[in-house]
Parts: C-alpha cells; sequence; structure tokens
C-alpha cells in the first residue's frame, strides 16, 4: 500500500523521464475483452439496465458516433441505433486494474495509480537501468497485450514531469504514444488552448484571460508570481512549475475525508426498504475504505436531497473514533430519529433523489489501538482479514449477512455518484487533488 508518496521535485529536470499510462475506454474494453462478441461493436456500459440509464463508458467504437460519458442510453441511442448496453461489473474492472498495475510494477518501484485506468511511472532514478524509455513502453503496451488482455490498448505520454506526460497521453487516443521534451514542448502547447490542459476548467481560463494570459505558451513563459497573483492561489505557481518541467503532482496528501454518496432513481426510491438497505451499503464501503487506510473517523455527517430541491443535513461527532459500518449506521440511524422528531415527518422517504454519507476527523489505527481503554483489537483485526481475503479471491468470497440478504442495494453501489469512490479506494489513494477539475478517466 502506498502512502504519503512525496516524489516532488522543484528543481527542473529536462529528460523525459515520467510515462504516463491511461488506459482507453476501459471499463467498455473490458467488457469486450471477457465477451469477444461486443468487440468492433459499439458498447456502453451503464450503471443499470434501463433505457435511461447514464452511460458510464463508451467504447472505441461507439465514441466515433459521439457518445460520451455521461448521456443517457435512449439519447445515445439517436447517435447510434445499435448500440449494445452493458450492465457495470466494477468486480472485472478492478481484476484488470490489478493486473495492469503487476506489469507496470515490473518495470519500476514507482508505479502510482491515478485511478482505475491510469497510472504514472517515475523513471527518474532507473537512468541506468533503462536506454530508451520510447522502447520500455512499447514493451508495456505488448506486455498488456499478451498478459492482462489482447483487446486492452493504452495511450502512453512520456515527459519530465506528471503533468506534461498526462498531457502527452491525451494527445493521442486510441493507442497512441507521444513525448514532449524541452524541444517539442513548445510545439505541443502551441496547438492547444487554455482549457484543453487537464486541471484547467473554465473558471481558471476566465481568470487567466482575465489576467493576459491567452494560451498555453503565454502560461508557460508567465512569470510564477505574476500567475500566483492571477489565480489568487498557490496553484498559480503549480502551472509555472508544470509547464516548466518542476514536478508538483507526485505527491499524495493523507485523506482529510471519506464520502459515499449515491444518486436514487425514481424506481429505486419506491422502495423504503432499498433506502435503508442503500444507507447500510453505503456505511459499508465507508468502512472498507477506512480498513484499507488504516482510519478511524470521529467527525460524522449525513445529507439528503429531495426532488422539490430541499435537502436534510446533519452531522454529529464519536467520542470513540469510529471505523465499523454497523456501528456507523446506528450513529446515522440515531441522527435521522432526532431530525424527524424535529421535522415531524420521515426523513427516509419516496422523495429522495440522493444519499450521501461523510466521516472526516481521521485517527490513525495505531493512535487507536495505543489507547489502554480500547478494546476492539480482536473485532479490529478481523475486519482487516475480511477485506484481506476479498480483495484475494473477490469480493464474494466472504460476505457479511447484510451483504447477501441485501444484494440489489449492494450491487447498486458503483452508480454514478459512487465512480469516484471505486477509483479511489480500489487505487488506495486519494489523488484527485492534483488538479482542480475531475476529467473523463474512462476514456
Ligand atoms: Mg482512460
Amino acid at each position: 500500500m502506498q502512502k504519503n508518496i512525496n516524489q516532488n521535485e522543484l528543481s527542473k529536470n529536462l529528460e523525459a523521464s515520467v510515462m504516463f499510462i491511461d488506459m482507453n475506454s476501459f471499463f467498455a474494453s473490458c467488457e469486450q475483452q471477457d465477451n469477444p462478441s461486443l468487440r468492433n461493436q459499439p458498447v456502453a456500459v451503464c450503471i443499470y439496465i434501463s433505457p435511461y440509464s447514464p452511460i458510464i463508458a463508451p467504447s472505441i467504437e461507439a465514441k466515433k458516433f459521439g457518445v460520451r460519458t455521461g448521456m443517457r442510453m435512449n439519447d445515445a441511442k439517436k447517435l447510434c441505433p445499435g448500440l449494445i448496453q452493458v450492465d457495470t461489473s466494477p468486480d472485472k474492472y478492478r481484476d484488470y486494474h490489478i493486473k495492469i498495475m503487476d506489469i507496470l510494477k515490473s518495470y519500476s518501484q514507482d508505479v502510482i495509480p491515478k485511478s482505475i485506468d491510469e497510472a504514472v511511472i517515475n523513471f527518474k532514478n532507473y537512468h541506468l537501468v533503462y536506454k530508451d524509455l520510447h522502447q520500455v513502453g512499447m514493451q508495456i503496451k505488448q506486455d498488456i497485450y499478451t498478459q492482462a488482455g489482447d483487446w486492452l490498448k493504452c495511450s502512453i505520454g512520456l515527459a519530465p514531469n506528471t503533468f506534461l506526460a498526462k498531457l502527452a497521453s491525451g494527445i493521442q487516443k486510441p493507442d497512441g504514444f507521444v513525448t514532449i521534451t524541452p524541444s517539442t514542448i513548445d510545439d505541443v502547447l502551441s496547438k492547444l488552448n487554455l482549457e484543453s490542459l487537464p486541471g484547467i476548467a473554465k473558471s481558471t481560463s476566465r481568470k487567466l484571460v482575465m489576467a493576459g494570459i491567452n494560451s498555453p505558451l503565454e502560461l508557460r513563459y508567465a512569470q510564477p508570481l505574476f500567475l500566483k497573483n492571477a489565480l489568487k492561489s498557490i496553484v498559480g505557481y503549480y502551472w509555472y512549475c508544470r509547464l516548466n518541467f518542476m514536478e508538483v503532482d507526485l505527491s499524495s496528501k493523507p485523506y482529510k475525508s471519506m464520502q459515499a454518496m449515491r444518486q436514487i432513481s425514481k424506481n429505486n426510491r419506491e422502495s423504503i426498504q432499498y433506502l435503508q438497505d442503500l444507507m447500510l451499503a453505503l456505511c459499508m464501503r465507508l468502512e472498507k475504505r477506512m480498513v484499507t487506510q488504516e482510519l478511524y473517523a470521529r467527525s460524522i455527517n449525513i445529507h439528503l436531497s429531495y426532488e422539490d430541491g430541499k435537502a436534510w443535513a446533519d452531522h454529529t461527532r464519536s467520542e470513540l473514533p469510529i471505523q465499523d459500518g454497523n456501528r456507523l449506521l446506528d450513529i446515522y440511524k440515531k441522527l435521522i430519529t432526532e431530525g424527524e422528531e424535529k421535522f415531524g415527518g420521515p426523513l427516509i422517504n419516496h422523495q429522495m433523489t440522493s444519499m450521501s454519507l461523510n466521516v472526516s476527523a481521521f485517527v490513525t489505527s495505531d493512535l487507536v489501538q495505543s489507547d489502554l481503554f480500547y478494546t476492539d483489537q480482536k473485532r479490529d483485526h478481523l475486519r482487516k482479514v475480511v477485506y484481506q481475503i476479498k480483495d484475494r479471491f473477490g469480493s464474494t468470497a466472504l460476505m457479511k449477512g447484510a451483504e447477501v440478504t441485501r444484494q440489489k442495494a449492494f450491487q447498486d453501489m458503483i452508480g454514478f455518484g459512487s465512480i469516484k469512490d471505486l477509483q479511489k479506494e480500489e487505487v488506495w489513494e486519494d489523488n484527485d487533488d492534483w488538479l482542480e477539475t475531475d476529467f473523463d478517466v474512462f476514456d
């Protein structure tokens, strides 16, 4: 498990020694890998099977018709009548993720997964091992083909730092390989606009334009202090670093909070039992993430949204740091009961459109367990072992009673709102804050 990696460096690195691997149309390609009849077909992986389900990953073939992540199936079919809908299968994607990471780790110890379908390999300390990193990249593609799956393709970017390597990986899709070096960077940047840089969304680009920076090339040659003032943030300085071969994206900060959230379809909110099960499923998701990160939470928050645009939220603090999903559920239930008394009606009702549970104020496990009065070591250990077994043998190898009897809510966990959860927990790192916006990691 990788924690608190910090390979940031503020000295300039002019060698293209950082590699960014981005799997192409990852979820859809995994489906095509396992089911050859889907190959060469426009496929849409969806949250659930329904004409209105949002698409979470179109295949390379579907993208050619203009099908995009986030579209609803019925709208996408207007663009691509032959589009085949496939249900999401997170365990499958996770297994391929692990296979691919194992391949990458055979080349370098410095492999940092960025999401379920992206990873960075830092080759800075491997000068003596590899003479030609382009050749290494080609070999990685070949290894993925032979060892992970012959239908799995990736785009590779090679550059002096993580940001530029990611940028390079996005230039040629699918199956691309682009290298950015100090001698080619200006040419690459001159073909892009500000918002095509990963991490620059409308709000940032607006601020930059206001300050007189209209293009990536102008961004690269602006003074760091000027950029810091333009964006009114240290982030301005980071942009200077990124475009001038310094490394600011290879660290992972410890978790500040974890969220498990789910949008609730009209159909599902009909069932109060489903909503109750969903709450348990979300608690178990938080439990799993805390176990994996060896953290315990003291601050507990809930946020429920309703059809009429209103929301209910509450929070509490627990003296005893909490990791157990069932205890967490008890706390949420208590908050809801108290809320209902004040509100004078049921909070878990047919109008609920989303449920979001959040835990924070973490304490690390060594601190919790060194407390003389803490008596739950055995339970904690058992919990950890259960997840280790699940990791090794698949998530159905050992199930809690609740998981067996309440399958539907658990299966539905891989909803739109929880995709981020999936990546974060599966790669054991909360690296998303390296860029200010979410970009499409399933492309
Ligand atoms: Mg991708």
